[in-house]
């Protein structure tokens, strides 16, 4: 790393002209040619082939075995047919990305001759070498055989990378013992336990027809531009996907100007071609727009399916990487990019509905009479309230820790947002019936030519974690990098959780004759009268409302170290074990393997911060120091004399600097520890706090250094220089 390499990254830079924009194609020209459609499939495969497919969909049931082979081959033909000589069963290991193990479809044939084919079973199980994936000792390395299985409710597609096309089959990934090994399984599985329970509900209101119920999703994913030429010259964006050092610009995002401001060309070029790539794999990207950080982005699909929205969140996040790559920039996925400037999240809004009764989080006109919408609410209410303290464990991230609590993302306590509307009528209900519903009016801006508003009837808070939004949930804790399934299964499970407990108080209700309305109310005001305390409407960025959360007794999980152990809480053990999501082996499986990579992300960062202090920062001081010294010593020589205290301010930083760095380093030769929640609170504790007051030196030291010896390309120039 040199100063030359700075100033040649932001010549590369400015002289960056971007890729021509190209007229975007026809939407429906491009739509989802790069899936096996239900359409496509119901063109090529014989009627009742068809219709088992389209069964399996519909109640959620198992592939008829023997169809598979038909089904098989007819995927094979579609693929081969758009290029693809290869096929992969992608599948979503416990870290954050997905993983794919790619296979010909050469067989070769007694002759020596080949042919291609895909066999049925072929589709429907895979082996993938797994043992290099965290299974948080579900699987020793002897015994690591691990298997795939097509997930039939996600579509297949034919995916371009530079090595060509390959097919595509969304999987489960399994041990041979049958255990998760991923976070598909436990979704498939939440979302049939939260079925199960919705339609007893809805059963119990009187419904006869209840169609499927499922979970929904739409997330809206934030990320960072950078270019790459800067990036490459930045060891940490390069490892860490942040940076461990920067003294922040004299101009930030202060002025709000980045903010729905005009899309730069380059990005906006970008943009058009992942959402080309997107639409291609049908992905219905919609709304695009830049963030409140500088160089900070936001693309939100429209929602689908929990499950097909989860393994599209995974494929939009490698879309963006791969194209930002052609795009000559590096897409930022980390929470906490830069210090100082808003971090990125990742706002899951989730519902739950099915084509008979629809959107059950739907409040309607008059939600003070939409018992169902009540129950589906209050149950929510419930869940959040008894299994807050699992929402943050599922968002529990060395990364997100940088995020949660900051002034730009909801605290680590998690609390529900209700809108003024809402709030009122669950008041009335705690007090006894709900009879009336606050309305939002029309709004009249004075000026004749414009339209008279229709007013929502609530206010939107940005500050919540956890607020409706008009007929849905939208989880605002989930930080940028991670996969939306966990905060899906965690969702699905507690409302499963709630949904069985109001079944059973109404049918216990209903067998004493009380009628249903009655029922209702009783439970609502139950729930009220135990869980309101989780309901706020107010700042949740503001130090009273910690206060008042601890009076509550809502927990303030702050960082990762404190979060994760919640999951080896016995009531979050018995919870999932009830609902069948996942079993208490597996349970401990996800604590080890997250335990574990909080505290390597933390080792590495460490390790990083004290090599790029000692070979990076400490050098290029030191050049300065030294031309100081000289340039001092020389003057006094002829008679001048200039300040010193520069050349002193230098040497102390640099000494500062030093000592934490032995400090920590020192600290990190500490490898004997009892749990690994006592590990998980050092890295907290001891390393990350001992790292920023490295960076706090070394950033001093670059408001010190001259311009010219600075190694290390600045937050300035990455975030403004485009
Ligand atoms: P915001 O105003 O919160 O930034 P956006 O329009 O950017 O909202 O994103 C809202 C997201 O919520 C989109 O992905 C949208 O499709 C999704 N969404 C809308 N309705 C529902 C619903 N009923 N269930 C789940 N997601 C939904
Ligand atoms: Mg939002």
């Amino acid at each position: 790393m040199s100063h030359e390499l700075r100033v040649k990254a932001i010549s590369q830079v400015t002289d960056r002209t971007p890729l021509p924009s190209k007229i975007p194609s026809r939407l429906e020209a491009i739509w989802a040619t790069d899936v096996f459609t239900l359409s496509k499939m119901q063109a090529c495969l014989p009627k009742d082939v068809f219709k088992s497919v389209q069964k399996t969909l519909k109640t959620g049931g198992k592939l008829d075995i023997s169809m598979a082979g038909m089904v098989a081959s007819a995927m094979k033909d579609w693929a081969i047919s758009k290029g693809a000589l290869y096929y992969a069963h992608v599948f979503y290991p416990l870290t954050n990305a997905t993983a794919e193990k790619h296979d010909g479809f050469i067989s070769v044939q007694s002759d020596g001759s080949v042919i291609s084919e895909f066999a049925g079973k072929v589709l429907v199980q895979g082996e993938p070498d797994g043992s290099s994936f965290p299974n948080g000792g579900l699987r020793a390395t002897n015994a690591a055989r691990g298997y795939t299985a097509w997930d039939v409710t996600s579509p297949a597609y034919v995916m371009e990378t530079d090595n060509g096309m390959t097919l595509c089959i969304p999987t489960v990934f399994v041990s041979w013992t049958g255990e998760a090994l991923d976070k598909k399984t436990p979704l498939l599985r939440s979302n049939s336990a939260m079925n199960k329970a919705a339609t007893r509900v809805l059963k119990l209101l009187g419904y006869t027809d209840v169609a499927t119920v499922n979970s929904s999703c739409g997330a809206e994913q934030e990320y960072f531009l950078v270019d790459s030429h800067f990036a490459h010259n930045r060891p940490d964006l390069l490892l860490t996907g942040r940076t461990l050092f920067g003294k922040s610009a004299a101009k930030g995002q202060q002025f709000d100007d980045h903010y729905f401001g005009a899309i730069p060309e380059r990005v906006q070029v970008f943009m058009q071609d992942v959402e080309e790539r997107l639409y291609r794999l049908g992905i219905p990207a919609k709304t695009r727009h830049n963030e409140v950080a500088p160089g900070q982005f936001e693309i939100a699909p429209f929602f689908e399916a929990a499950n097909v929205a989860s393994d599209h969140q995974q494929l939009l996040m490698t879309i963006l990487k791969i194209t930002a790559k052609k795009h000559g920039f590096v897409c930022l996925l980390h929470e906490k990019p830069f210090a100082g400037i808003n971090g990125s999240g990742k706002h899951v809004n989730w519902s739950v509905g099915n084509p008979t009764q629809g959107n059950l989080l739907d409040p309607g006109d008059t939600p003070h009479k939409n018992l169902q919408f009540l129950l589906f609410c209050g149950a929510v209410i419930r869940g959040v309230h008894t299994y807050g303290s699992l929402l943050r464990a599922v968002v529990a991230t060395a990364s997100n820790d940088h995020r949660l609590g900051a002034n730009e993302a909801p605290p680590a306590i998690i609390s529900v947002y209700l809108g003024t509307q809402l709030e009122e009528v669950f008041e009335q209900i705690a007090k006894g019936e709900a009879n009336h519903s606050a309305h939002g009016g029309m709004m009249d801006l004075g000026v004749d030519t414009l339209p008279i508003f229709v007013k929502d009837p609530g206010d939107r808070n940005r500050t919540s974690p956890f607020a409706f939004t008009g007929n849905r949930f939208e989880f605002r804790a989930v930080g940028s990098g991670q996969s939306v399934s966990g905060p899906l299964v965690a969702m699905n499970t507690i409302l499963a959780d709630s949904l069985t407990w109001v079944a059973d108080k109404l049918e216990a209700e209903l067998a004493k004759g009380t009628e249903i309305g009655v029922a209702v109310s009783a439970v609502l005001k139950e729930v009220m009268e135990k869980h309101s305390a989780v309901v706020f409407g107010g700042d949740g960025y503001s130090e009273e409302w910690h206060k008042i959360a601890e009076e509550r007794g809502l927990p303030n999980l702050r960082t990762t170290a404190d979060a994760l152990p919640v999951l080896k809480d016995k009531s979050i053990e018995e919870l999932f074990d009830r609902i069948g999501v996942l079993t208490p082996v597996e349970l401990e499986s996800r604590f080890d393997v997250y335990a574990e990579q909080y505290v390597q992300t933390i080792e590495v960062e460490a390790k990083l911060v004290v090599s790029m202090a000692k070979t990076i920062i400490y050098p290029a001081a030191l050049r300065y120091l030294s031309d100081l010294a000289g340039t001092i010593a020389n003057l006094s020589g002829i008679g001048i004399t200039i300040e010193k205290e520069t050349a002193e301010k230098v040497a102390s930083l640099m000494q500062s600097m030093t000592d934490n760095v032995s400090k920590l380093s020192t600290a990190m030769g500490k490898h004997d520890f009892d749990s690994s929640e006592e590990h998980m609170q050092y890295c907290a504790k001891t390393i990350r706090p001992l790292m920023d007051k490295v960076r706090e030196y070394a950033d001093a030291l670059e408001g010190e250094i001259a311009d010219d010896l600075w190694p290390l390309p600045t937050y300035q120039e990455m975030l403004f220089v485009k």
